[in-house]
């Protein structure tokens, strides 16, 4: 069989090493369904080995002053920029997301990621407090790493979401055992290899491959002392629910089904694109996105014309080209997966097809074979449609339309999700008072989807459990020691003078 790219083996002690499971799987192009290369599956004593070399780096590094670290992370985040392209060819053939995304967003934000840390460490960043209790008695904290940690992928930002996860790890002075998602795992080894050409010591960050047998294995193991977790609500329950029995720090990037709520005095243009940006940009495979969009009563038709024109702007096509602006579906399962919920809005709900469905996009000969979808928009959507309840993750927009503003936002919070919301309207003093009482984590006005390194980011309720990125970010890398110092020279006691 025909691999256009060779075979990745896992990434520990600062070098390539065979796996010893004697297992492969394939990683496959989704734009045109062939494979693209063989990657070796991690065995359990893989993963310890690995595990192994990130807890014997762990001292050492932990110790490097934090100027230092910070130099090696400014280092690494200058190689990402220069191999930009490169790597952002490799994440489309990878994902099937369009080079024109790949290029100027996923390994741009990474490395802004990087650099936003290492110049947090080297400014000083990581100081604790002090506090004067009385006269001779002082607290201070030292804000002290945790130890080796785990990472877990999913596979729609792959080397995003590994840098957004190593960056404060590393900074912070932890080390790392990575697992990127079994559909999406070549940036894995790229990433290990650019971090030790920057200086990283070896076993500081570690990758192994393989599917979810090999992340529980991982995230269940007694020297990991966090898990950091990106993928569906319910996977994330189950890793969150082993660390936590194992007293493991957690943080869960997990999915939603946000809200955007469009006032009746929104400025148009911007309410359709707002929406388009949250629905399709990456084949709608964006966590964030705002696929329940509630419009006023009497703009639905003025909306919904107005997107129906913009809609055929959308281009699908070889991911590669610079025309293209839409990819195909990541995996086989996950256009399955996308197709049965369409079909399921046309045939059980009964909602509204407005444009897009099952109809597989035209498409040239050597991509037929691709996991490509329509952009596909359902009106007159109800809130107890199955489509309007759970999560995609594909490029299906539902239009909801509403009466009052209070209406809106309390059918906005109606979910168990809590990941993002946002507000579209020219009245400044509304939009605050929408946002404040939207129940997520990441909210926007008059915008979707940017996520710049100093915005923490993270969902609410069952989208998940702490938060990435800024001032906050680094915390949830790190554990805090409290010290009460005496000078008094009359230590406590219980005994009579
Ligand atoms: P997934 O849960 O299927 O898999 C995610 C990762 O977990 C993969 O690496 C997988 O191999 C691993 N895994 C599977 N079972 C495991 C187990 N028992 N223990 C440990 N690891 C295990 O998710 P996915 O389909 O790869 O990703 C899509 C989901 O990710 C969507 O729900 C999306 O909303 C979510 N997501 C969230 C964010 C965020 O920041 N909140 C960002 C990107 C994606």
């Amino acid at each position: 069989m025909f691999f256009s790219l060779p075979l990745r083996q896992l990434y520990y002690d600062g070098q390539v090493h065979a796996a010893s499971s004697g297992k492969t799987f394939q990683t496959i192009n989704p734009a045109t369904a062939t494979p693209l290369a063989n990657i070796q599956v991690a065995s359990n004593s893989d993963a310890d080995t690995a595990i192994a070399a990130a807890d014997r780096a762990f001292p050492s590094w932990s110790q490097t002053p934090a100027i230092s670290r910070a130099r090696i992370l400014q280092k690494a985040a200058a190689i990402l920029r220069e191999r930009n392209d490169e790597i952002a060819r490799i994440e489309t053939l990878d994902s099937g997301k369009a080079f024109t995304e790949t290029s100027t967003v996923d390994v741009e934000t990474g490395a802004d990621v990087l650099e936003y840390y290492a110049n947090f460490i080297g400014s000083g960043g990581l100081k604790g407090e002090t506090i004067q209790v009385r006269e001779d008695v002082w607290v201070y904290t030292k804000k002290a790493p945790l130890g080796v940690c785990a990472g877990i992928g999913a596979w729609n930002y792959p080397i995003q979401i590994a840098l957004w996860k190593s960056a404060p790890c590393l900074a912070a002075g932890n080390t790392m055992v990575y697992k990127p998602s079994e559909f999406t795992p070549l940036h894995g080894q790229i990433l290990a290899e650019i971090y030790t050409e920057a200086g990283l010591p070896a076993g500081v960050f570690n990758v192994i491959n393989g599917a979810g047998d090999v992340g529980a294995y991982l995230t269940s193991h007694p020297t990991i002392s966090k898990v950091s977790f990106t993928g569906q609500v319910v996977t994330g329950q189950k890793v969150a629910g082993s660390a936590a029995g194992n007293m493991k720090y957690v943080t869960m990037e997990l999915g939603g089904k946000s809200p955007l709520i469009v006032l009746p005095d929104a400025d148009l243009e911007n309410a359709v694109d707002g929406a388009m940006m949250a629905n399709f940009y990456s084949t709608g495979q964006v966590c964030t996105n705002g696929t329940r969009v509630f419009i006023p009563r009497s703009m639905k038709t003025t909306f919904e014309n107005r997107l129906l024109e913009k809609i055929p702007f959308m281009r699908s096509g070889p991911p590669l080209d610079e025309q293209t602006n839409f990819g195909p579906l990541s995996s086989a399962s996950h256009h399955e997966k996308v197709l049965s919920y369409i079909r399921y809005g046309i045939e059980t709900d009964r909602a509204t097809l407005l444009c897009g469905g099952l109809e597989k996009p035209t498409m040239p000969q050597s991509l037929q074979a691709g996991y490509w979808v329509k952009p596909t928009v359902f009106t007159d959507c109800t809130d107890s449609m199955r489509i309007v309840k759970e999560e995609i993750f594909g490029p299906v927009m539902c239009v909801l339309s509403y009466d009052t503003v209070e209406e809106a936002v309390q059918r906005a919070n109606a979910t168990e999700f809590g990941l993002a919301a946002g507000v579209f309207t020219k009245d400044l003093n509304q939009a605050h008072r929408v946002i404040d009482q939207l129940q997520s984590g990441i909210t926007w006005i008059n915008t979707w989807g940017e996520s710049p390194a100093e915005m923490a980011v993270g969902g609410w309720k069952k989208s998940g459990l702490g938060v990435e990125n800024g001032r906050r970010g680094i915390e949830a890398w790190l554990q805090n020691k409290s010290t009460l110092v005496d000078m008094s020279g009359v230590g406590a006691t219980f005994l009579p003078s």
